[in-house]
């Protein structure tokens, strides 16, 4: 039997120290402020929002959402996020991509101030990253992977640990914040050779394909850590993750389901950066 790393557990704890520092903020009279930025009506996007909105009322942290018709402009978005740019009482800003097709990605991106941009999409943070240092926030899932192993109490110095995809969203930026902490760091994608047996060398195996139960039997050996990032919908409409869980995880050490692993911190990853978008507008972090 391997151990279930918990993403709630990790999210429970996370969230207790999140409402001790907004209180420690609203004494002083700030109100650390999220604003939500969304165009049209996706479903992916609506159950996002509904789960970060419900953890800011938790921990204390106010939502102010700007909604836009599907056939906004670009005009019309860059104008709101100039808006939230300048306000200086909202502290972070999610906005939900991918945008409508009639929009630029990049324009839109670069329009967000970087210290608004808790959800690391900005190539400041990205660059932050990559660099090692603090500049902007790290993108939410990635950081959300660290967590858990943190958590969990994982030493990750020396480790070997293999990626499985190498998107701007998990892949590489998993893959720099592991470099970041000393782990000896190898990334799969979809040309890799022979991925089983680069995944079965690893201590610690990080999955972020997007495929259904990708990862099976053959790609772990005993020992292993494995989390999950992928969250898909099976044929019959349950949620699972990249890795096929029932055959995994009688082999591994641990391993984060799917429900309950990844996407539980995720959202507690970016009020996390509210807080502390907030705390640096008064020299506190
Ligand atoms: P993506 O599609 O942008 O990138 C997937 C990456 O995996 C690509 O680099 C691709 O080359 C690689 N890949 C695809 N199939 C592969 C295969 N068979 N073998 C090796 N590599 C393969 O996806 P993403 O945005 O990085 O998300 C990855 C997964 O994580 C998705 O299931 C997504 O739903 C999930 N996700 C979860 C959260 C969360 O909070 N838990 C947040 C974001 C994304």
């Amino acid at each position: 039997m391997s151990t279930i790393l918990s993403g709630k557990e990790v999210a429970a704890a996370l969230t207790d120290a999140l409402v001790q520092r907004t209180q420690a903020l609203k004494d002083r009279g700030i109100s650390p402020t999220l604003a939500i930025v969304r165009v049209g009506e996706r479903e992916d996007d609506l159950s996002y929002e509904r789960g970060a909105t419900k953890r800011c009322e938790k921990i204390g942290v106010a939502v102010r959402s700007f909604v836009l018709p599907a056939d906004a402009s670009q005009e019309e978005l860059l104008q709101v996020i100039d808006q939230v740019n300048r306000d200086p009482e909202i502290h972070g800003c999610l906005l939900f991509r991918p945008l409508p097709k009639h929009m630029d990605d990049e324009t839109v991106r670069r329009a967000l101030a970087p210290e608004k941009d808790v959800d690391g999409i900005t190539d400041g943070s990205l660059a932050g990253v990559f660099a090692g240092v603090k500049r902007g926030f790290p993108p939410c899932t990635a950081q959300a992977c660290m967590e858990i192993l943190a958590h969990y109490g994982y030493d990750l110095t020396g480790k070997r640990v293999t990626v499985v995809g190498r998107s701007l969203v998990v892949g590489k930026p998993v893959a720099m914040m592991l470099l970041q902490k000393n782990a000896t760091v190898t990334l799969c994608h979809t040309r890799t050779v022979d991925m089983p047996a680069v995944c079965r060398e690893a201590e610690i195996l990080v999955v972020a394909a997007g495929k259904a139960g990708v990862v099976d039997a053959s790609y772990v050996s005993p020992g292993q850590v494995v989390v999950d990032v992928g969250i898909n919908v099976n044929a019959e409409g349950k949620l699972c993750g990249d890795v096929a869980f029932d055959a995994v995880e009688p082999v591994v050490d641990a391993i984060t389901p799917v429900p309950g692993g990844v996407g539980s911190v995720t959202t507690c990853v970016l009020v996390g950066h509210v807080v502390e978008a907030a705390e640096r507008t008064c020299g506190m972090a």
